[in-house]
């Protein structure tokens, strides 16, 4: 190939010589992560329009620092679509942990945590590294497998969670979202209802806005036949319902059961802390994606 600019080229080069490896658990992948560039940094930091087109710009910018290695290495790099349609919203989290690392190393030098000793509630302040967060039990691979015991992917696959309830009976079809899922979902919300649930709930989503991303079907029967098997894959006819018609009782009990099915391939990013003044050692667990927006939001990473 020849070279347009020697000192693009050089300056390419150097772009590149970082590589963080960091494990995609669900799609069963190993990606190379480069560092943030100064441009990336800017279309980061200005300010959230909408937590959706943020998110969006997030994706693009993980997709521009990714290197697929093994089998997945192709010619042809993977374009938005594909990536935001094929990769989990959960592989999201290990994406933005590599390329954390790969850009800064430390998730924060001075990171203010409160110890969980009921009795002590001390405030200690701890650099952390983004090492720090990868323990043995971070990551489960990615392993459920169909009616044939064949391996099925994320994006297939389904299960159904039955609730009932007196006469009725729920039945959710849920699922792992994928990055292209999460994004539907972030737009339904607004930057000002965005910062409302991280101040009120420190999460990005409400409970009904979550089981909303969490299922793609949802059918409502009556035992007694009082009523006629209803059933939707609307994404408002879901959040509406959820918000205002399902019993809270039904909500704990999915997430209940989702957890029991789903939660051990969320990856467990923790820090191990000592208190200094009661000695207590706990986990202190960070929420990658949170993360992120915070940072957008209130800007200063490391103050939050
Ligand atoms: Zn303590």
């Amino acid at each position: 190939m020849v070279s347009v600019s020697p000192f693009l080229d050089a300056m390419n080069n150097m772009s590149q010589i970082k590589k963080v490896e960091t494990v995609l658990p669900i799609a069963r992948m190993t990606v190379n992560m480069t560092p943030l560039v100064t441009g990336d940094h800017v279309a980061l930091q200005t300010a959230i329009t909408s937590p959706k087109s943020f998110d969006r710009d997030l994706c693009k910018v993980l997709l521009a620092r990714s290197e697929f290695v093994g089998e997945h290495a192709t010619e042809k790099k993977i374009n938005f679509n594909e990536f935001t349609d094929s990769i989990s919203n959960i592989d999201k989290l290990s994406l933005i942990w590599g390329l954390y690392k790969a850009s800064y190393d430390n998730l924060s030098d001075e990171r203010e945590i409160i110890c969980k000793n009921e009795n002590c509630k001390e405030k200690i302040k701890v650099p952390i590294s983004m090492d720090d967060l990868i323990h043995e039990d971070t990551f489960t691979v990615w392993d459920k497998t169909d009616d044939n015991d064949e391996f099925i992917s994320f994006n297939k696959y389904r299960y159904v969670i039955t609730i009932e309830r007196d006469d009725y009976i729920y039945e959710f079809n849920s699922r792992i979202p994928s990055i292209m899922d999460n994004n539907r979902m972030l737009g339904m919300l607004s930057t000002d209802a965005l910062q409302h649930n991280l101040d009120t709930i420190g999460s990005v989503f409400t409970k009904p806005q979550h089981m909303t991303n969490l299922v793609d079907a949802v059918r409502l029967s009556s035992k007694s036949k009082k009523i006629d098997t209803v059933e939707t894959t609307n994404l408002d006819e879901m959040l509406l319902s959820f918000q205002n018609y399902l019993p809270d009782q039904v909500s704990t009990s999915f997430f209940k059961k989702y957890g029991e099915h789903f939660d051990m391939y969320t990856p467990k990013f923790y820090y191990n802390a000592t208190c200094p003044v009661c000695n207590n050692k706990f986990k202190h667990t960070i929420d990658l994606e949170t993360e992120f927006f915070l940072t957008a939001l209130y800007g200063d990473r490391g103050s939050i």
